[in-house]
């Protein structure tokens, strides 16, 4: 996968950023090229987790709906779910943010 770098607008493949610090719910990540600090952002991250989640909770109560228009309805919000957390993943707009502080 690859993200733009908000500062240089270098591309940059997500597995070769070796310096990821997370925080809460947020993944800080240093660019290889310019060594200053992005994220994804934060709305777009929100969508994402929420997204996640809405597949994870529609399939889970799959399991107990015997009613095939209820199923029917919690496939079809599942698939939007993680279509959301996909698009967000190729396509979201990462942030600049300061470097974090040292530990
Ligand atoms: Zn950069």
């Amino acid at each position: 996968m690859k993200v733009t770098c908000p500062h240089c607008q270098v591309n940059l493949d997500v597995k070769k950023i070796p310096v990821t610090i997370p925080q809460g719910i947020h993944i800080q990540r240093q660019c290889t090229s310019c060594q200053a600090w992005f994220r994804l952002k934060p709305l777009q991250n929100k969508l994402k987790i929420v997204g996640i989640v809405l597949l994870l909770m529609t399939s889970l109560c799959n399991f107990m709906v015997t009613d095939s228009n209820t199923y029917l309805l919690l496939s079809a919000t599942g698939f939007v779910g993680i279509l959301m957390a996909l698009i967000i993943t190729f396509y979201g707009q990462q942030e600049k943010i300061p470097a974090p502080p040292k530990s």
